[in-house]
This record gives C-alpha cells, structure tokens and sequence, in this order.
C-alpha cells in the first residue's frame, strides 16, 4: 500500500478569482506566507482557462464580478468532470449573501464574506483541501485495494477470483447475444522439475515468462487469469471452438519457443492445453472449467505438450 502523504500547504495550488486586483494582492499575499502556491485570474472567463491549464487544488471565487459571475463559473466548472472536484470557496460582500444558497447549489463547499478574517479565511482553505486531500488519498488507496484484490502477485495478471467475476458475466453476455464463447486451461508440463532442476526462483520466472508471453499473444477482449500454482485460464469471447483450439495451438507453439537462462543453462517448457466452448443451452461456468479440465487431463495422459478439444465422449 502506498503511505498516507501528510498535508503540506506546499504542494496545494489556490486560483483566487477577483475582478479587483488589489483584492488578489491581498488574499495572495496571506496564501504566500503560509506557503501555499498560488494563481489569480481577474475575470470568469480567465478562470476557467486558468482552471484547465493549471489544475489548481481549490479557488476562492468572488461571487460579482462584470460580465461572467462567480455562479456562472461555479456552474460552468462543476458541468465538466475534470473539474467537479475542485472544492470552491465563495468569496462574497455581506450584502450578497442571498446568492449564496445558489452557490451552494452549485456547489460550492464554503464562502467567506468580505472584509474576511484572515484566521477565518485560513482555516476554511486548509480545511477544504484536508478534506479533498484525505479523499484523494482514500481513492487511491480503494483502487490499490481493487487491484490487489482482483490480480495475481507474482505475474500480475488476473488472479482465480477475478476469473469467477469475469467468466460469470462474459459466459451470460454471450448467451444474451447468441455468440460463442471458449475457454482455454493450460499447464506448465512437468513443472515440479523445474523447480526441483533449478530452484523455486526460477520456477516463479518462468510463471511470469508463461504468463507474459501468453498476454502477447491474446486480444485485448480476452481474459487471461492465473487460476493457481502453474495453471492459467484464458476466456475467448466470440470464439468458435476451432477458432479456440487454433488460438491455442499457437499459445503452445509460442510458449514452447522462449526461454529463460540460469547461470550456463537454457530453460525451457511446454504447456498442455485444454479447450471448451460453451454449450448451446445456458451452462454454469463451473461446467466450462470442469469440461477444459477434462480435456486437459487427456493432454497430459497423451504425453503433454498438446492442445486437447473437449468432446462430449470425455464426459464420466
Ligand atoms: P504435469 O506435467 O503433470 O503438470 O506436472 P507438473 O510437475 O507440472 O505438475 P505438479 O502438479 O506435479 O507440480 C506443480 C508444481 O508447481 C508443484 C508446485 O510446487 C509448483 N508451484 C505452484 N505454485 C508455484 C509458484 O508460485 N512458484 C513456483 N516456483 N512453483 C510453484
Ligand atoms: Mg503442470
Ligand atoms: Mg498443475
């Protein structure tokens, strides 16, 4: 997991937004001493531009201002997706405070009224960007956590559970759309002697060197999963079964010609492969896999490094 950055008014950017530039002159000279970084625009127009060049990590928004106001900038910033996340603060004369329901319907999550309290003005900003810091931090750590959650941590590929997500759904998309669907199972051939031969590390680079190779040669619209130890599972969505077993007859063929060196000595591997497609009734995926698995036990017993095609005669 990636460490919580502490909040730094350094790495924060403030937009203040004011048609009177005296009025940025002060509010950027409180943000400086504090440290933040600041940019000014002096009309709506120009805070937009400076929005989408910038990136700044909050604005404080005079709400009059000739021509485009704060609410029409509010508005405008919060319609597009890269910017709806940029807290803004109103900035506002007393006698404006009747807009400011508006403002926050648009919105806004603060305003501050002119003449502001510096104190006030200050703990309002690093409020906002705490918050919006904390909640960038949580979003990150969430899609760390998917990520580790759905991929397999030597090869970094998928891993068995995301296998059960994806196929469920790939296996239902297919029988709603009335097209086909295969399944490839492969198997690293007499893997334990690799391991036994050449130790446990390069046993795991040759699962990645396997699973990298096989990434190379699949579609974008295929899945690829490590199903556990030194067995992989690879969805082909609209796929025929000899279509699939062609696909896997190159994965074979490609696998058989890498390799990977220890020391003075050239190792490489075969895979056995077990091919299934789907049923033209509605199946559980269970039944791909277990069909793709008989089909692979027949490989193996063959002698290995082969593609076998389930055929319903394997079934008991
Ligand atoms: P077969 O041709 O019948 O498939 O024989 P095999 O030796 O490949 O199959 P077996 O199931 O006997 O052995 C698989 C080995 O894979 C045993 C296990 O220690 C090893 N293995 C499983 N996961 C990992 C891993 O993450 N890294 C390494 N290095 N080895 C692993
Ligand atoms: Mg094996
Ligand atoms: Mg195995």
């Amino acid at each position: 997991m990636t460490e919580m950055i502490p909040f730094n008014s350094e790495q924060f950017l403030i937009l203040v937004v004011d048609d009177v530039s005296q009025n940025l002159q002060v509010v950027g000279s409180i943000l400086d001493e504090i440290g933040y970084a600041t940019t000014f625009a002096t009309s709506g127009e120009q805070a937009i531009k400076r929005v989408k060049t910038a990136k700044p990590d909050l604005i404080l928004l005079d709400l009059m201002m000739p021509e485009m106001n704060g609410l029409e900038v509010c508005q405008s910033l919060k319609s597009d997706p890269l910017n709806q996340e940029i807290p803004i603060i109103f900035v506002t004369a007393s006698n404006e405070k009747e807009h400011l329901i508006q403002a926050f319907e648009q919105g806004a999550v603060d305003y501050v009224t002119k003449p502001f309290s510096v104190p006030e003005l200050l703990a309002r900003v690093k409020t906002h960007l705490e918050l919006k810091h904390t909640q960038d931090q949580l979003k990150k750590a969430l899609l760390e956590l998917e990520k580790l959650a759905t991929t397999d941590s030597l090869t970094g590929i998928y891993n068995r559970r995301q296998l059960f997500v994806i196929g469920e759904q790939e296996l239902q998309r297919s029988y709603r759309n009335n097209r086909p669907l295969s399944l490839l199972l492969l198997d690293l051939d007499y893997f334990k002697k690799i391991n036994d031969l050449y130790g446990h590390s390069i046993g795991d680079q040759a699962l990645i060197l396997m699973a990298q190779t096989t990434l190379k040669s699949l579609r974008n619209s295929d899945f690829f999963c490590r199903f556990g130890g030194e067995e992989f599972v690879v969805i082909l969505p609209e796929t025929t079964l000899s279509e699939a077993s062609e696909i896997a007859e190159r994965l074979r063929f490609n696998l058989a010609e890498v390799s990977l060196f220890s020391q003075s000595e050239t190792i490489s591997f075969t895979v056995s492969i077990g091919v299934t497609s789907s049923t033209p009734s509605p199946c559980a995926f269970d039944l791909l896999l277990n069909r793709a698995d008989q089909a692979l036990y027949q490989a193996k017993h063959q002698g290995r490094n082969r593609v076998v095609t389930y055929q319903l005669t394997i079934d008991h």
